[in-house]
């Protein structure tokens, strides 16, 4: 029996052909159920079969392995192609109507456009006049001055007796404006409406100060009055919107059950944290701001007469004498006026480029920023 065994595993082991192995196992069970070599028997058919199986499946997933990978991103490809064209074609198909519904929203809110296009040129306007006549120092207009305050005010005044009946100024002190929270376009005309209002009143400020004789305040002062009054006007406007949206956010309207109060309150949160994130990320640069309005840096010494010589008694900014002459670090000399108005764009010395100051004195022209905070 045993040598009987001992010649079927060798065959079992020379042999390849599983077929073969197979019959030989049934035959070793049949002849010697009791034998532990006869129990490897399958073990060894599963080895050898295992190979020869991944052997002969290989080399055609070899051979279909590469056509599936590239197959599949040519069936991807062309099906996002041929999304992209049905969504071209449906939009070539639907772009009449399109126009027609947009020419009819357009006059539905015929109002509202033509009043924000008259809001933002009044902004643009009231910028560059007051640029320009911060820009202009002593030789400012203070007929100009006083035109844009009164028209500043006036044009506020205008749009909110127009609109009394919503008590759109409200808003301007976190009270709840007369309004209907549930009509996104009256939440988005009254935040936009509040957000000019308040650049106008910053605005008017500022040409309150350049009103101001210079014996009272210095122009050099009034250029940090400048930066500070644009960094409270945008911190100021970050917080003016936030009751108008929260409200809208927690009107449920028809979903006037559980579900829609839980939605209401969660968008209500998610709002809130938002804008919590961003205060922390603006109030870093405003308590920069109020360091240097309260701290007003200088960035050089007064020069001598003799480094005044050094450089020929020429300021390489304004190409003129030096007036009031200042020495930076780098031993670079300009009039005092001149490096102040380059500091308020660069932190570079003009000459060498060596890092004067830590800071750009950004707004300190008397320019109001353009952005308009919505939400
Ligand atoms: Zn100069
Ligand atoms: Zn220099």
């Amino acid at each position: 029996m045993h040598p009987d065994c001992a010649h079927l595993h060798s065959i079992q082991g020379s042999g390849g052909d599983s077929s073969c192995s197979s019959s030989a196992r049934l035959a070793a069970e049949g002849s010697c159920p009791g034998d532990v070599r006869i129990q490897l028997g399958p073990a060894e058919s599963r080895e050898s079969a295992a190979p020869r199986a991944g052997s002969q499946s290989r080399p055609h997933g070899e051979a279909a392995g590469p056509e599936d990978a590239a197959a599949e991103p040519e069936e991807q490809g062309g099906s996002s192609l041929s999304e992209l064209r049905c969504l071209l074609q449906w939009l070539h198909k639907s772009l009449p109507y399109l126009l027609i519904l947009s020419v009819k929203l357009l006059m539905q809110h015929m109002t509202g456009i033509s009043l924000g296009i008259g809001l933002l040129t009044t902004y643009a306007y009231a910028n560059k006049s007051i640029v320009n006549q911060v820009f202009l120092r002593e030789r400012c207009s203070k007929l100009q001055c006083t035109w844009l305050l009164l028209y500043l005010s006036g044009s506020s005044l205008l749009l909110y007796y127009t609109f009394h009946s919503q008590s759109l100024y409200h808003s301007l002190i976190f009270l709840s404006p007369t309004v209907d929270f549930m009509n996104f376009w009256e939440v988005l005309w009254t935040v936009g409406v509040t957000d000019f209002i308040l650049k106008f009143l910053f605005m008017g400020l500022k040409c309150f100060i350049l009103l101001v004789p210079s014996f009272i305040m210095s122009f050099k002062s009034k250029g940090y009055w400048y930066m500070l009054l644009e960094e409270l006007c945008q911190y100021y406007r970050m917080f003016v919107p936030i009751p108008v949206w929260f409200r809208y956010l927690m009107a449920h309207g028809e979903l006037d059950t559980a579900l829609g109060w839980t939605l209401g309150i969660l968008l209500g949160l998610l709002y809130l944290i938002l804008k919590l994130l961003s205060f922390f990320g603006q109030w870093k640069s405003f308590r920069q701001v109020l360091r240097i309005f309260f701290t007003r840096p200088h960035y050089g010494v007064p020069a001598s007469k003799r480094q005044c010589s050094e450089s020929d008694d020429i300021c390489s900014i304004c190409q003129a004498e030096f007036q009031k002459p200042i020495l930076l670090i780098c031993q670079h000399t300009f009039c005092e006026e001149c490096i102040s108005l380059w500091f308020n764009r660069e932190k570079t010395c003009p000459l060498c480029r060596t890092v004067i100051s830590d800071h750009v004195n950004k707004w300190k022209d008397g320019a109001t920023s353009m952005h308009l905070q919505i939400f």
